[in-house]
C-alpha cells in the first residue's frame, strides 16, 4: 500500500537497488526510463523491457553513472511527463519511486511507500543523481 499518489515527474530511488526488475519501464508511455550500459557509456531506454531494442540513448556522466552502474534504473527527469503511471502501487515491487514533490527526507513525517525497505533513509538525493547520471 501506498499514500496517496501524487504527480510529479518521478524519481527512482534506493530500492531498486538489485532488485532492478524493469516493472516501471513496461508503464511508462513515453520511455524515460534508462539503464546504464557501462561499456558503451550510454544510458539506454527500450519500448519494452529486455527487448534489447533501444527507443532513446543518452550519453552517460561517467562519473555519476558509475555510482549505481546497472544496479539502478534511471528516469531522465526533463523527459518525464508526470503521468503518474509508474508510481501506482501495482508497479514497483518494491516501492523505490517517488514524485519529485514528495521525496521523503528521512523525517518521522515523510510519507514513504510502505512497501519501501528502505523507510526512514533520506531520498532527497537521488533526485539531483537522476539529473546528473546524464551527461547533458
Ligand atoms: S511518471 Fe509517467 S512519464 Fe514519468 S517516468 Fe513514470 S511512467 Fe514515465
Ligand atoms: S519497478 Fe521498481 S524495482 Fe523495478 S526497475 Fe522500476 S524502480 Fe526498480
Amino acid at each position: 500500500m501506498r499514500t496517496a499518489v501524487v504527480s510529479g515527474v518521478a524519481v527512482i530511488t534506493e530500492a531498486c537497488l538489485d532488485v532492478n526488475d524493469r516493472s516501471c519501464v513496461d508503464v511508462c508511455p513515453v520511455q524515460c526510463i534508462y539503464e546504464f550500459d557501462e561499456p558503451s557509456n550510454l544510458l539506454v531506454s527500450e519500448m519494452r523491457a529486455g527487448s534489447g531494442v533501444a527507443e532513446r540513448t543518452h550519453t552517460a556522466n561517467a562519473g555519476a553513472a558509475t555510482v549505481f552502474g546497472a544496479s539502478l534504473l534511471y528516469v531522465h527527469l526533463d523527459e518525464c511527463t508526470s503521468c503518474a503511471a509508474c508510481l501506482q502501487t501495482s508497479v514497483c515491487p518494491v516501492g523505490a519511486i517517488y514524485a519529485e514533490g514528495r521525496m521523503p527526507d528521512g523525517s518521522s513525517a515523510a510519507p514513504y511507500n510502505l512497501n519501501d525497505p528502505t523507510i526512514g533513509h533520506d531520498h532527497s538525493w537521488f533526485a539531483q543523481h537522476s539529473r546528473n547520471v546524464f551527461a547533458g
